[in-house]
C-alpha cells in the first residue's frame, strides 16, 4: 500500500476513522457506563455535524478511506439521518458503517438504508430478556431483537452482532449466541471485555477468546475465513454450512496493534490515536478558533505521530485508561 500523510512511524496506514457523534446513550451497560450519575459532555463541547464533516473531508484528503459512526448511541443524536446522508456524499470514502445498541433500530432501518449504509453492528450480549435488562439497565430485549430482524429483512448485510463476553453474566450463553450464525447470516463477534474507564466490572471479568472458542466449538469445528482488506481486527471463522460467521476480537489476549489502521474522533472533538491510551490531540479547539484546513491536517499528523507500536494496557491499574468507552466510541 502507498504511503499517505497518515502512515505512522511503524508503517501502518491509518485509513479508518471511528467517529463518536455523542457521549449520550439510552442504555447503561454494566461494562461501559459507570454507576451513578454520569457527567455529560456539555452540549457546546460536542462536535457539531458540520465540524465532523469538515474533519472527515480533510481526513480523506490525507488518507482516510473508511469511517464508522458510533457513540454513546449514535441513533439518539438529533439529525443523525441527514448527517449520515451527508457523510455518504463525501468523495473518497469507500466504506461507512454504524454501530448501535439497537434500541432505536426498528424505527431507523429505513433511514439507515436511505443513507446508503449497508453494514451495521448491533451490540447484543444475551438472548435472555432478564439478563438483557440486567446488563443494559432496560427491559428492551424484544425491541432490540425486532430491530435486528427488521434490519435483516430490509437487506442490510452483513449484520454484525457484538457480544462482550462477561464472566458471571453471559458466560453460560456463548454457545447460544454462536448458534445464531447457524440460523442467520449474521457475523457474531465475541469481544474480550476491556477494563477501561470506570465501569461496574472488574479486570478479572474478561473471558479470553481461547476460552470462548473452546466453549462454542461444542457446536462444531470452526473453519477460518479468509480476511479481506476492509476487515477489522476480528479473526474470522465459520461453522460448516453456516450462513453466518464467528469473529473474535481479542484486545486483551492477542492484541492486534501491528495491524491497527484506526484513528478515533471523540464526541468532544479530540483525535485519539489508540483506544487503550488516553493521549489525544484537540481538534475542536483549534477549529473553533478559526484554524486553516492545513492546520487541521497537521493535527491529524500530530495524532498519527503519537501512535505507539503497541498498547501497554493489560488491565493492570498502573496502566489505567480513564476515559469512558461511551465518549470514545469503542
Ligand atoms: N451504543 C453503541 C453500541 O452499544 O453498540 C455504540 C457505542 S459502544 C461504546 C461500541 C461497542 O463497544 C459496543 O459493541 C460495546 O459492546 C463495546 N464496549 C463498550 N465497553 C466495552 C468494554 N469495556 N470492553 C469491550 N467492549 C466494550
Amino acid at each position: 500500500m502507498e504511503k499517505t500523510a497518515l502512515t505512522d512511524n511503524f508503517n501502518r496506514h491509518l485509513e479508518y476513522l471511528r467517529i463518536s457523534v455523542t457521549d449520550r446513550c439510552n442504555l447503561r451497560c454494566i461494562y461501559c457506563v459507570p454507576k451513578g450519575i454520569v457527567p455529560k459532555v456539555p452540549h457546546d463541547d460536542i462536535m457539531r455535524y458540520e465540524e465532523i464533516l469538515k474533519v472527515v473531508k480533510i481526513g480523506v484528503a490525507a488518507g482516510i478511506r473508511k469511517v464508522r459512526v458510533t457513540g454513546g448511541e449514535p441513533l439518539v443524536r438529533k439529525g443523525i439521518g441527514s448527517f449520515l446522508k451527508k457523510l455518504g456524499e463525501v468523495d473518497g470514502l469507500t466504506d461507512i458503517s454504524l454501530t448501535t445498541n439497537g434500541y432505536l433500530l426498528e424505527k431507523n432501518v429505513d433511514m439507515i438504508k436511505d443513507t446508503g449504509i449497508q453494514r451495521i453492528n448491533v451490540s447484543l450480549d444475551t438472548l435472555d430478556r432478564d439478563k438483557f435488562a440486567y446488563i443494559t439497565g432496560y427491559d428492551v430485549f424484544d425491541k432490540v431483537w425486532r430491530g435486528i430482524m427488521k434490519a435483516h429483512a430490509s437487506g442490510l448485510s452483513p449484520i454484525k452482532i457484538n457480544v462482550v463476553a462477561l464472566k458471571g453474566h453471559n458466560d453460560q450463553e456463548l454457545v447460544k449466541m454462536a448458534r445464531l450464525s447457524l440460523e442467520y447470516p449474521f457475523h457474531i463477534r465475541f469481544i474480550e471485555y476491556m477494563p477501561i474507564g470506570n465501569s461496574r466490572m472488574h479486570a478479572g471479568d474478561s473471558i479470553l477468546a481461547p476460552e470462548i472458542r473452546k466453549q462454542i466449538e461444542a457446536l462444531g469445528k470452526l473453519m477460518p475465513v479468509e480476511k479481506n482488506q476492509m476487515d477489522g481486527p476480528a479473526e474470522r471463522f465459520r461453522f460448516e454450512g453456516a450462513p453466518g460467521e464467528i469473529g473474535f476480537i481479542c484486545p486483551m489476549s492477542r492484541h492486534f496493534c501491528a495491524a491497527c489502521n484506526r484513528l478515533r474522533l471523540t464526541a468532544d472533538g479530540h483525535i485519539r490515536p489508540c483506544l487503550l491510551s488516553d493521549r489525544m490531540v484537540d481538534i475542536k479547539g483549534p477549529m473553533r478558533a478559526g484554524c486553516s484546513d492545513d492546520d487541521v491536517a497537521d493535527i491529524f499528523k500530530k495524532a498519527v505521530g503519537y501512535k505507539q507500536d503497541a498498547h501497554h494496557f493489560s488491565g493492570d491499574p498502573a496502566f489505567k485508561v480513564t476515559d469512558q468507552m461511551s465518549g470514545i466510541g469503542g
